[in-house]
Order: C-alpha cells, then sequence, then structure tokens
C-alpha cells in the first residue's frame, strides 16, 4: 500500500533493535483518514471472506479494526492485556511480547466469542507472531473459526510471518512489508 509505505519513510523512525517507532500517525497520535485508507484496503483483501466479527488486540489494534467494523458493518471485539474484576467467565491465553519483553496475559469474555463465528484478526505490527498466536488459541478455546489475519505493517525479517503463513485455511495480509530495518533506514519487500 503506496500511502502507508511513504508515511511510515517519512514520519516513521527505525530504532535499534528492529523498533519501527510510528507514534506519530499510528501507536499515540493517529491519523484517521490514513487510518480510513487502510481499512478499505483490508476491505479490498477480506470482503470475500465470510467474516462476522472482527477481533484485535487492545490498544493499537482498535483504531484500524474499528474502521473496518464500521465499513462491514460487522461487531469489534478486542481482546484485554489485563482480566477485569467485573468479566466473569471468560477464555484466557498468554503472550510474550518482543518490544517489551516480557510474558502477559490476554483474554476475551465467552460472551463475545461463539463456537459459530467467523472471524477476522486485525492488528498493528506483526513481528514474530507471538501475539497472533495467543489470538488464535482464544479463537481455538471458543470453537469459532480464524479466517484471515490483517496486519498494518509486517516486519518480515522477524518470524511472524513465516509461521502464520505454515497455517493452512487463513488468509495472511499485511499492507507494508519491511524487509529491513536500519537506524534511519526502512526498506520493504516488493509487492
Ligand atoms: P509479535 O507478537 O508479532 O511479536 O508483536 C506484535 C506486537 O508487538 C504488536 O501488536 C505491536 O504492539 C508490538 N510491536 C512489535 N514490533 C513493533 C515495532 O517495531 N514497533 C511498534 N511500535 N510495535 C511493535
Amino acid at each position: 500500500m503506496k500511502l502507508l509505505k511513504d508515511r511510515i519513510l517519512n514520519d516513521g523512525k527505525s530504532l535499534a533493535g528492529g523498533i519501527l517507532k510510528v507514534d506519530n500517525f499510528i501507536n499515540h497520535q493517529m491519523d484517521p483518514v490514513l487510518m480510513k485508507s487502510i481499512a478499505v484496503e483490508f476491505v479490498r483483501r477480506f470482503a470475500d471472506l465470510p467474516i462476522n466479527k472482527i477481533i484485535t488486540i487492545e490498544a493499537s489494534g482498535i483504531a484500524p479494526a474499528i474502521m473496518l467494523g464500521y465499513l462491514l458493518e460487522l461487531p469489534v471485539v478486542f481482546v484485554k492485556k489485563a482480566k477485569p474484576k467485573t468479566m466473569g467467565d471468560m477464555y484466557l491465553s498468554e503472550v510474550h511480547s518482543f518490544t517489551k519483553n516480557r510474558t502477559y496475559d490476554i483474554c476475551v469474555s465467552r460472551e463475545f466469542l461463539a463456537a459459530d463465528d467467523k472471524v477476522l484478526f486485525i492488528d498493528d505490527f506483526l513481528a514474530n507472531g507471538n501475539a497472533a498466536f495467543g489470538i488464535l488459541d482464544l479463537i481455538q478455546q471458543s470453537g469459532a473459526t480464524l479466517l484471515g489475519m490483517g496486519f498494518i505493517i509486517e516486519k518480515s525479517f522477524q518470524e511472524g510471518g513465516k509461521r502464520l503463513r505454515e497455517l493452512s485455511d487463513i488468509r495472511i495480509e499485511s499492507l507494508a512489508r519491511i524487509k529491513s530495518l536500519e537506524v534511519d533506514k526502512v526498506s520493504f519487500e516488493e509487492d
């Protein structure tokens, strides 16, 4: 997606350790116009699938997921990273965070994932794929079906994309695939 890649080149900052900072338009300040274009591109890539629900994980997946849910007129469920005291029956899993170097619980209420759901997962980044596998675990616990996973940015020099694409029957789409990140230099995969 050229618009997104241009924005990454103009406003993204590549830090040491293979981290891309996109605080200016995705992770802190958000650009709703770009987010709408991102959602339109996700519609183009996933609209043929019989999805009835979008799932994401707090916090940075929520903006693209809600835009997409608005366009497709589908409910959006966000998985929580801490177990709320008020939440009763839930599915639980664990995720190791690459950026924060720690393991945390993720959970979703049983009320919002059912065995007949056909789900699309949306997130901001795909790195090692740990968040995505945690979400897949929650979906499998519920008996629902994961049909697709859409990421705004994939760092293809990390193993997540390869691990996810080995799963059959799940469509994986990333709108900008980063081949290498050096300090102040971002290179993309050819589309
Ligand atoms: P994974 O679970 O695929 O290793 O990492 C995915 C999560 O880690 C994303 O949801 C995102 O929050 C965070 N993440 C991974 N790499 C980066 C990065 O380079 N920049 C930012 N801003 N977040 C990242």
